[in-house]
């Protein structure tokens, strides 16, 4: 069994959950893509498939697999929810462009410094952390 169905499923049986097939299908497809998501991106992925999962039920499994730490909400731009997830990566940032909607992720060991002491001076245990900046790319500077 993968590393991260493992864990998934762990996390479940301790909420009293099972690892249905449909939760399966939404865990392998999540960790087949190395991108920022939505939920319609993997409606529509089934949908493209002719796999039977619905909305309702992504849209109730997303929260689950944020909570069991394998994926995070990487960032909003108005009404759109972007996931992706972070088992097996390291902890970035995003920089969302207005303009054309570019994702730029970024990492910074300053910034990790800081959460880290931060979190310890609060004795308070990081369970997410995001970090995002909404604004222009070069690109679209040019164009303002
Ligand atoms: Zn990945
Ligand atoms: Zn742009
Ligand atoms: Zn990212």
């Amino acid at each position: 069994m993968k590393k991260e169905k493992e864990i998934f499923k762990k996390y479940l049986v301790g909420k009293g959950l099972k690892l249905t097939s449909e939760r399966e299908l939404i865990l392998e497809e999540v960790f087949s893509r190395h991108d920022h998501f939505d939920a319609e991106a993997l409606f529509q992925a089934f949908r493209a498939r002719s796999e039977n999962v619905s909305r309702a039920t992504i849209y109730r499994t997303l929260p689950l697999l944020v909570e069991s730490g394998l994926v995070q909400e990487a960032l909003r731009c108005g009404e759109r929810v972007c996931y992706e997830h972070i088992y097996g990566h390291k902890s970035h940032g995003h920089m969302i462009c207005i303009g054309c909607g570019k994702i730029i992720e970024f990492e910074n060991k300053a910034l990790e410094k800081i959460r880290k002491k931060v979190c310890e001076e609060y004795g308070f245990k990081p369970v997410e952390f995001r970090f995002g900046i909404k604004g222009y790319c070069k690109d679209c500077q040019k164009k303002l």
